[in-house]
């Protein structure tokens, strides 16, 4: 199934991504350790309506428009990349924003900077909540919902990371673009892909896409929070909703989904100065920046899987570029203490 044979399967987008994004090879990288690591730019699907968020948005805010939505609830971490591409998305497109951003204290916010700022900058209305009021995220959605329909305004809730069945085509499309992607390369067998995982949206699509597509591609998640089991539980829901929801017909089981777990570090937007240097060399080797919060550790965790010999990842690899650049402008002191 090529991409234009998927655009008729799948429900009807918004275009807000650059898309087809190039997927090209690493030079001083795989001199250096002999792999064979190409990389898929997802951080080029746009500028501030960028990374991997806007590909699920594509469907997200199709589906909010379609029920005639004049204002979009999202949520995220303080730093959250999803939030800000949903705050341009959101000003693109003539819809309001409101946004829960979790801090570790609500009265003390830290300054807008980086991702937040630009959120504000798009017009985003930004709601800080603890850590405990963020643990039930959706019901505090629903509720404020409730609030804006009494008001009479037409809310549409997009969960964490637009992680759910709608927002998975926004991956199960990238899967083929991929497929193209793999024509394109030097013959040899398909490689495997690796992305990081944080709400596990993009992992549900690409394996579902490439089911559905019908190409045995593996795909090899990087958790950056909580554990394998979590995540296999996660994105086994969100793939059994979208085969439910849209009548897919594909199966994924909990062995299709393949989660290199030891790669979170501190935790969650956490880091420790390893990480930080390994982005430092990477940009310095192949001029290519990664993101502290996401495809830093995530491209660690794969080196460190290649130098293990891990099964799937023997030939070429693909390596998904989520984003997350605005993320690095906000560590800008601690990245300093590795240069
Ligand atoms: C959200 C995000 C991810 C994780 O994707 P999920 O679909 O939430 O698992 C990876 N990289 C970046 C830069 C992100 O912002």
């Amino acid at each position: 199934m090529n991409l234009s044979d998927f655009d008729r399967v799948a429900p009807s987008r918004v275009i807000l991504a650059r898309t087809p994004t190039p997927c090209e090879p690493l030079y001083g990288f795989n001199q250096q350790h002999g792999f064979d690591v190409w990389v898929k730019r997802d951080d080029l699907t746009g500028c501030v309506m960028s990374g991997n968020k806007i590909r699920k948005l594509e469907y997200s805010l199709r589906q909010a428009l379609d029920r005639d939505a004049d204002l979009v609830l999202a949520c995220g971490g303080e730093q959250s990349n999803h939030c800000r591409a949903t705050a341009a998305a959101a000003a693109r497109l003539g819809l309001a924003c409101r946004l829960f951003l979790r801090v570790p204290d609500p009265q003390n916010p830290p300054p807008l900077a980086a991702n937040s700022l630009i959120c504000r900058l798009m017009g985003a209305e930004i709601e800080y909540v603890t850590p405990d009021q963020y643990a039930r995220r959706d019901d505090l959605m629903v509720e404020a919902a409730r609030t804006e329909q009494a008001r009479g305004r037409r809310p549409y809730i997009i969960p964490e990371g637009a992680s759910n069945a709608v927002g998975a085509w926004g991956y199960m499309r990238a899967a083929a673009e991929l497929a193209a992607d793999f024509d394109a390369l030097p013959a040899g067998p398909d490689p495997a892909v690796v992305a990081a995982v944080g709400s596990g949206g993009t992992l549900a699509g690409l394996i579902l896409g490439f089911k559905l597509i019908g190409r045995p591609v593996p795909v090899i998640g990087v958790n950056v929070c909580d554990d394998a089991d979590h995540f296999i539980r996660v994105i086994h829901d969100i793939c059994r909703d979208a085969i439910q929801e849209y009548g897919l017909d594909v199966e994924v089981t909990t062995q299709d989904i393949r989660i290199a777990d030891g790669y979170v570090g501190r935790g969650y937007a956490l880091n420790q100065p390893e990480e930080l240097a390994f982005i430092r060399d990477l940009a310095r080797t192949d001029g290519l920046v990664l993101d502290p919060v996401y495809t830093g550790k995530t491209f660690l965790g794969l080196t460190r899987e290649l130098e293990k010999g891990h099964p799937d990842l023997a030939g070429r690899v693909v390596f998904i570029h989520t984003g997350g650049l605005p993320g690095l402008m906000a560590k800008g002191d601690e990245l300093a203490a590795v240069l």
